[in-house]
């Protein structure tokens, strides 16, 4: 008995049919034309995503310098506070040995002062404590943003990697289509084509509809009209030169599901009628 779990279905990849007419070449040309947009659309996705990863780094980083400054100003209140108050400490020493008068005014003077001094430190001190306070919650606050940021990036990317993978895997599809296509395409007019699709892509074909070019939207001639009926011709328009035809794709692909299912279909348009 066998203990290795069954290997996964592959994925159903929509079953692509090579084009049987120009109308279906034109839209595969345009499916294939859309998956590459989305493929060139994915890296600048990424770039997007990671500036902003990268202002909230930045944001973070800001954040953490002013901490460290304010910390370090507080640093400093608290050693000039020392400082004064080691030099209170001397200048009561000296007031109980001095003897003259005027001396022990002076050094009284000089401690009011030194005392005033040690208060404006004290609450500066506080203040750099407060500020310190919130700055630590900000920084905080931003390493928690920044983590969140971080999963969702990766998630992201992980998503858009599949993403691209599995629109690579079908362009490749698409292109081998289009390739297969070619043979519709007829055979006096395949180098016009090919060069028309390589210098303007899916916007070298358009439909004729009422007479009207779709690309455009001028009259085509009574000549290309009738031309258009001609499958060894390839038209193309007087005035915007794309590779003109019938609109016939969803037609045809009516007419492909009909084949596939021809007898559930009658069978359910036996009911039908018969109600
Ligand atoms: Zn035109």
């Amino acid at each position: 008995m066998s203990l290795a779990a069954p290997s996964p279905a592959p994925p159903s990849d929509p079953v692509i049919f090579p084009p049987t007419n120009l109308a279906e070449l034109h839209a595969l040309h345009q499916r294939a034309q859309a998956v590459r947009d989305q493929l060139e659309s994915g890296p600048k996705l990424k770039t997007a995503r990671q500036a902003l990863l990268a202002r909230a780094q930045a944001d973070l980083e800001t954040a953490k310098q002013n901490l460290q400054r304010e910390k370090l100003q507080q640093m400093q209140h608290e050693t000039q506070l020392k400082t004064l108050q080691s030099r209170s400490d001397d200048l009561r020493v000296k007031l109980n040995t001095v003897k003259k008068n005027d001396e022990y005014n002076a050094i009284l003077k000089d401690l009011h002062t030194n005392q005033t001094a040690i208060r404006q430190e004290e609450e500066a001190i506080l203040e750099q404590m407060a500020k310190v306070e919130t700055l630590t919650a900000e920084v905080a606050r931003l390493e928690s943003e920044l983590a969140a940021k971080t999963r969702d990036y990766n998630e992201f990317v992980a998503q858009l990697e599949t993403r691209l993978a599995s629109q690579r895997t079908l362009l490749k599809r698409l292109e081998a289509a289009l390739t297969q296509g070619e043979s519709i395409v007829p055979e006096s007019g395949r180098e016009t084509y090919r060069r028309a699709i390589q210098r303007r892509g899916a916007d070298a074909m358009a439909a004729v509809d009422n007479m009207v070019c779709t690309g455009c939207y001028v009259q085509i001639t009574q000549q290309s009209f009738n031309d258009l009926h001609l499958p060894d011709l390839l038209v193309t328009c007087k005035s915007c030169s794309r590779i003109l035809y019938f609109p016939t794709a969803l037609e045809n692909l009516l007419k492909r599901d009909e084949e596939v299912r021809p007898r559930k279909r009658r069978g359910k348009a036996a009911t039908n009628s018969s109600d």
